[in-house]
């Protein structure tokens, strides 16, 4: 495997935050580095503005000759071939938009994207909890979940959209997803999902309930990581939500394992950051939900780049080894 030189511009343009780094790719060391929220009102000029400022302040700073490439990781369907956004599902505006075309003529380099899933597990894989092994599967458990396969140490990206893991069907005639399919695996463990079921039952809660108690009586007030807490605090209502919402990620990446036998599954996104409810309740589903013959085939872990895996996949993409 070759080792990979120079530093590279990279630009994370997410549904919730905007990112922006200079990458040294041969260290891994991030020598600059920013992050703003993204201003959804203004649609996709109102990123293009903030992402371009950051990038000609870090260039000012570190010297722009010094600067090999820009990498975009982009939080929605590309292209298959990296030039083109398909759409975002948060961001009003990147319809079919050219946006390495358009920031090649801003800043005078050559641009490489990639979609958020698969630039992060280019990250992980080589700067993270992948450590370089051959064959990857990473999965990352957010607002949505999506997924990036990584086959004899490239990028597998199929027709441009493979790893869509999200919406692998966990029941029949299940719930609506925002693809238009029903019973996807989004529609039941994604952050967006668990607080959305919770608040669906809330009615329902007995007053004295740990949920009840942590959002005020108020189930607005409701969010994933306040699920989590009920849990932890014994609200039996949640802990069966929670199980069943772990139990579906069981079930999909059971299939994954048996059709991929992975050496190593790596789980990024918000929600791995709660490792022990992970560990409690997903795990023993895997384990009862893949053959016997493929227990102990994986190593399982968790990312390590806290946040930074997208940016560090896009400084990857210039490489060309790797994709
Ligand atoms: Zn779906």
């Amino acid at each position: 495997m070759h080792t990979p030189h120079g530093k590279v511009l990279a630009f994370d343009f997410g549904g919730t935050k905007l990112a922006a780094a200079i990458i040294d790719k041969a260290s891994g060391e991030v020598l600059h580095y920013a992050k703003r929220q993204t201003p959804k009102n203004l649609g996709s000029q109102g990123s293009l503005d903030i992402i371009c400022a950051l990038g000609d302040e870090f260039l000012q700073k570190n010297g722009a000759e010094e600067i090999q490439a820009i990498g975009i990781s982009f939080g929605g369907p590309i292209s298959r071939d990296g030039q083109w956004i398909i759409t975002s599902q948060h961001v009003k505006g990147w319809d079919y938009f050219p946006l390495p075309q358009v920031l090649s003529e801003h800043f005078g380099l050559p641009v490489f994207m990639e979609n958020d899933a698969n630039a992060a597990a280019l990250g992980e894989w080589f700067y993270g909890a992948g450590e370089k092994c051959e064959n990857l599967f990473y999965f990352q458990v957010s607002t949505g979940i999506g997924a990036g396969i990584i086959l004899n140490g490239k990028l597998y990206r199929g027709m441009g959209m493979a790893g869509e893991f999200g919406h692998l069907t966990v029941e029949e005639d299940g719930m609506q997803c925002a693809c238009g399919k029903l019973g996807c695996l989004e529609s039941y463990s994604a952050g967006w999902s668990i607080a959305s079921h919770a608040k669906a039952l809330y009615n329902q809660l007995p007053s004295g309930s740990a949920l009840r108690q942590l959002t005020q009586n108020q189930a607005e007030m409701v969010t994933t990581e306040l699920v989590f807490e009920a849990y932890r605090q014994g609200d039996a209502q949640m802990q069966t939500l929670v199980r069943s919402a772990m139990h579906s990620l069981a079930r999909a990446l059971a299939d994954v394992v048996c059709i991929l036998d992975p050496d190593r599954v790596v789980i990024g996104g918000g929600i791995s950051k709660s490792k022990d409810i992970m560990q409690a309740e997903m795990m023993p589903g895997l384990e009862k939900l893949i053959p016997g013959f493929l227990r102990g085939h994986f190593d399982l872990r968790f990312s390590v780049l806290d946040g930074k895996e997208t940016l560090y996949g896009a400084a990857l993409l210039s490489e060309g080894g790797f994709r």
